[in-house]
């Protein structure tokens, strides 16, 4: 089995008590040896001075290859390549290059007199600062923005032509969302890597805002296992969670996947939870031939003969059920 690669997703704390967070959390999975890191941008562009400040700090810290979310958002180009440059100058030489979400006052993004209009253009002026690896979004579920089917393909390889060499997904919740929207791309000419973005679900209602604001589907078994699993208590939540995250990470690594990116929230346990039931061990090696069957449920969806992906088996929330059954 080929070595896994991970990264992590961070957000920059905004206060003492969250920047004590953040620092553990990265204590905590930096000794899994991730590929890179990745500090966001707030909405609206309201982290600029935070993200460049938190991403130069664990590049510094903790020795880590950081990518610094940026956003076309609130500043003129020239502000936001300053920005790069500043960054770059720090030794962060990795962006993720983003049109951004808009302030909260706005319904949609608009883009601010002088600024970047959409991301292609963004991505095409950080490719011209010397030393730059730019990632890119990509959407397996559809963008609200998205005009017609397929128009988050032809997005991706318009930012992809523009400079970008990498893409990280949107989070999805089952693997075949993925295994489409990656055979698509390759169909359209992509074959950049497309990185899958994991949440592991730190709290379900949080969760389902998250979704219907990206546009990422919510599948009804999901949505029963964990209403059941919150009226149920007794820590079945964080369980559930850990499970159905295993289960989605070992299917996208039995279709091929090397590298998977964790949405951590800067709270670390389901994370390491599931890189450790996934049997990766902390250097990032893989523990053995075989994943950990006993935490890894065995309802994975398996290619049939002609290579294509089987649908999942509804009863994949099993793995709940059996927890359930301890009473
Ligand atoms: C991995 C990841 C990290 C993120 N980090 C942050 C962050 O740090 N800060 C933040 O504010 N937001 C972040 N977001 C959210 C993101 O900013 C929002 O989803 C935003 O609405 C779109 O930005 P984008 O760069 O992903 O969009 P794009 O890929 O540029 O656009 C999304 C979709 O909208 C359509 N579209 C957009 N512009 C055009 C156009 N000009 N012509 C035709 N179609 C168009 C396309 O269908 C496209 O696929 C992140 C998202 C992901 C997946």
């Amino acid at each position: 089995m080929p070595k896994q690669r991970l990264s992590f997703e961070f957000f920059p704390p905004a206060n003492p008590a969250a920047e004590a967070r953040l620092r553990n959390t990265v204590d905590e999975l930096a000794p899994f040896g991730p590929e890179f890191v990745s500090v966001t941008y707030g909405a609206g562009g309201t982290t600029r001075a935070l993200t460049l400040e938190t991403a130069k700090e664990i590049q510094a810290d903790h020795g880590l290859t950081v990518a610094a979310h940026l956003t076309c958002v609130g500043a003129p180009r020239e502000r936001i390549l300053s920005t790069a440059r500043n960054l770059a100058d720090a030794g962060v030489r990795e962006i993720l290059a983003l049109r951004g979400d808009p302030p909260k006052d706005q319904d949609r993004f608009l883009p601010q007199p002088g600024g970047f209009r959409n991301t292609c253009e963004l991505v095409s002026a950080l490719a011209d600062i010397p030393g730059l690896r730019i990632r890119v979004s990509a959407y397996p579920d559809p963008h609200p923005d998205a005009a017609y089917a397929g128009a988050d393909v032809d997005w991706l390889k318009r930012k992809l032509d523009a400079g970008a060499g990498s893409a990280i997904t949107q989070f999805f919740f089952e693997a075949e969302t993925y295994f489409r929207f990656r055979d698509t791309c390759q169909r359209a000419g992509i074959d950049a890597p497309i990185i899958p973005g994991i949440l592991p679900i730190q709290n379900w209602e949080t969760t389902r805002g998250f979704a219907r604001r990206c546009g990422a589907h919510i599948p009804d078994w999901l949505d029963s296992a964990f209403r059941t699993a919150l009226r149920d208590g007794n820590g079945r939540h964080d369980i559930l969670a850990i499970s159905v995250c295993t289960e989605l990470c070992s299917e996208l690594i039995d279709g091929g996947v090397e590298h998977l990116h964790f949405y951590t929230l800067n709270r670390p346990n389901l994370t390491r939870e599931v890189i450790h039931a996934l049997g990766l061990s902390p250097a990032g090696k893989n523990l053995g031939t075989e994943r950990n069957s006993a935490r890894s449920p065995d309802s994975r969806s398996k290619r049939d003969a002609s290579g294509t992906w089987m649908p999942l088996n509804p009863s994949r929330s099993h793995a709940y059920q059996g927890l359930t059954s301890v009473h």
